[in-house]
């Protein structure tokens, strides 16, 4: 009969990736609805990336690399680290994985013990607890409020840590709320890790190129280089370049980590596609104006997402500073009924009754821990995401 190991069974398929099947089949099935669900920049990939790449077929770089990534895209990340972030890593401190979902996924499985604790920041991205489960880790959530602006507070952090724990996820820009720390507030985050010697912190950059805060991205790794021991820096080109199709992740930390985690990889994906990482040095090492311009139209979207959710009756929108995420509080819709009868008694049921009347597609916002809410992407286009708000303003103003 069937079996699956206990570690599989401790974790949930990702409730994003199942809710973007969800819309592909319906429009498959010749349904008008409108996804809302996906993680992923509308974006192509840069014309200069794809030469690389198709350079990179015809060079003959089609056989396996290095495990944790060739020594070209290896240096490019440490250029990488050293334009955007001031940080200095020696070439045995980066290591390339399939996606940042994958270096998280080795980081944790490299060093993560059963009992181990891991304090997630929630709302937070989905994968982070099931990761955690799977390694027989502790997620231990503390809530960042929308009255908070979907952030924790040192105290509340310092309140979290106990001597079971062994790193701390961190995540600005986030995912799902879009939520970005100031310096200072990371000055602040450093301050409680600084005192509690035997934690780690996990910092998750993927989104840092998409950014609209009026002061500038910093990392947690450059504000408190006495910590730099105990940081890992998770980045990738997946968002920032529009490559999520491509799977290149990668990360700079401690050498210590950085060789357990390619040990891992050298038992089961081996090195990442040779082809993929002579694209994402090309990305890295580039231009990287474009940028700009595509913040430029993202933060055009951002302002009539917010606005017009905020017009929506039971939503309260929060203002994001980066991602291409919003994440409304459904407080205001708890308790009322759908046209048909229906309560209203969840995030989930909100956005069951969004895809069945509306025809729109959002994430509940218990999917990141955090509840009455759900995520809207608005990496689509303006006309799109116009329809998409109507649709939603309607089925709120029918909620009673
Ligand atoms: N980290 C965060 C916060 C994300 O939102 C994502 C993707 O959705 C990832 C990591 C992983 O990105 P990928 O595996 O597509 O490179």
């Amino acid at each position: 009969k069937p079996h699956v190991s206990a570690a599989l069974g401790r974790i949930q398929p990702s409730a994003t990736l199942a809710m973007t099947a969800r819309v592909t089949k319906l429009k498959a099935d010749g349904v008008d609805v409108i996804g809302l669900s996906a993680g992923e920049p509308d974006f192509d990939t840069p014309d200069f990336v794809k030469e690389a790449a198709i350079e990179a077929i015809r060079n003959g770089q089609t056989k396996y690399t290095l495990v944790d990534g060739t020594v070209a895209l290896k240096d490019a990340i440490r250029g990488k680290f050293r334009r955007d972030n001031g940080l200095d890593f020696g070439l045995d401190q980066i290591s390339v994985n399939v996606g940042g979902k994958h270096t998280l996924f080795n980081a944790l499985v490299a060093t993560v013990d059963a009992g181990d604790e891991v304090i997630i920041p929630a709302p937070y991205w989905v994968s982070y607890p099931d990761i955690v489960a799977f390694c027989g880790g502790t997620p231990v959530i503390i809530e960042g409020t929308a009255a908070q602006n979907y952030k924790i507070t040192p105290a509340q952090l310092d309140a979290a840590i106990t001597p079971k724990t062994r790193w701390i996820m961190f995540n600005s820009p986030s995912n799902p709320s879009g939520a970005a720390y100031s310096p200072q507030e990371l000055d602040a985050i450093g301050e409680v890790v600084r005192r509690h010697p035997h934690v780690m912190v996990m910092v998750d950059d993927m989104y840092e190129h998409v950014w609209y805060a009026d002061f500038a991205f910093s990392t947690l790794a450059q504000r408190c280089p006495d910590l730099i021991d105990r940081i890992l820096t998770v980045n990738g080109c997946s968002k920032a370049y529009a490559m999520t199709g491509w799977r290149i992740g990668y990360a700079g930390g401690p050498a210590w980590i950085i060789k357990a985690m390619a040990k891992l990889q050298s038992q089961s994906t081996s090195n990442p596609c040779s082809i993929a990482q002579a694209a994402a040095a090309a990305a890295l090492g580039g231009p990287q104006q474009f940028l700009d311009d595509r913040n430029a139209a993202f933060k055009k979207r951002r302002d009539m997402v917010v606005a017009m959710l905020n017009d929506a009756p039971g939503l309260n929108c929060p203002t994001p500073d980066g991602a291409f995420y919003v994440y409304p509080d459904a407080s205001g819709c708890m308790g009322k009924k759908t046209p048909d009868g229906k309560l209203i008694d969840s995030d989930e049921a909100l956005i069951d009754y969004f895809l069945d009347s509306a025809r729109v597609a959002a994430v509940h916002g218990g999917a990141f821990g955090l509840s009455p809410a759900f995520r809207v992407s608005y990496a689509t286009s303006e006309a799109v995401l116009k329809d998409a708000c109507v649709r939603i303003q309607q089925a709120c103003a029918a909620l009673a």
